[in-house]
């Protein structure tokens, strides 16, 4: 079992690293974001709380966010493996997190965090929201939150698994291929 905490700001490349992984190692790719933007398409009453914190940049409520997690595991119960991407954001969502893998017998075996300043990440954060239609990605305002709720509130999460041992990070800056290397060189070990 090889269940990953794919870490960093956002705009680090979790997403686009996360469909590499899982297709190489037949993981599971467990995304908040990607599962909150699911419940806003379709209109969802969680979808609709959701977006009012999406779209300024803010975190949606740590139970919002567990609560997904949470069915996600348990309705894949021969899963080889997940790939955590975008959570946990917080303290409160990696102690969450701890529990309901333990609760099923899992435990997380690393978090690996990209490393990427943050002029790179704006710079490519503006660029994606030239093509990705997300709202979150087209205003310079709403891309400073993000990366200052990271560092305030998601940062410090990193020190949850450094306790544990189980923190590791790689450069992510570069080819997506290299960055791949990187992240398999790491995985190879678990
Ligand atoms: P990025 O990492 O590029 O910011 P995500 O798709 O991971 O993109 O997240 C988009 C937005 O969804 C966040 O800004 C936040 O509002 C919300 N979100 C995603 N994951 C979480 C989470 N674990 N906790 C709280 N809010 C989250």
């Amino acid at each position: 079992m090889k269940n990953i905490v794919l870490f960093g700001p956002p705009g680090a490349g979790k997403g686009t690293q996360s469909t590499n992984i899982i297709e190489k190692y037949a993981l599971i790719h467990l995304s908040t974001g990607d599962l909150l933007r699911a419940e806003k398409a379709a209109g969802t009453e969680l979808g609709l709380k959701a977006k009012e914190f999406m779209e300024k940049g803010d975190l949606v409520p740590d139970s919002v966010v567990i609560g997904m997690i949470e069915n996600k595991v348990k309705a894949n119960p021969d899963a080889n493996g997940f790939v955590f991407d975008g959570f946990p954001r917080t303290i409160a969502q990696a102690e969450a997190l701890d529990q309901t893998l333990q609760e099923n017998g899992l435990s997380i075996s690393k978090m690996i965090a990209l490393e990427v300043d943050d002029d790179e990440l704006i710079k490519r954060l503006l660029e994606r929201g030239k093509v990705s239609n997300r709202p979150d990605d087209q205003n310079e305002e709403i891309i400073a939150n993000r990366i200052k709720v990271y560092n305030a509130e998601t940062a410090p999460v990193a020190d949850f698994y450094k306790k544990q041992d189980k923190f590791t990070s790689v450069k992510g800056i570069g080819s997506i291929d290299d960055i791949f290397e990187s992240l398999c060189k790491v995985i190879d070990q678990l």
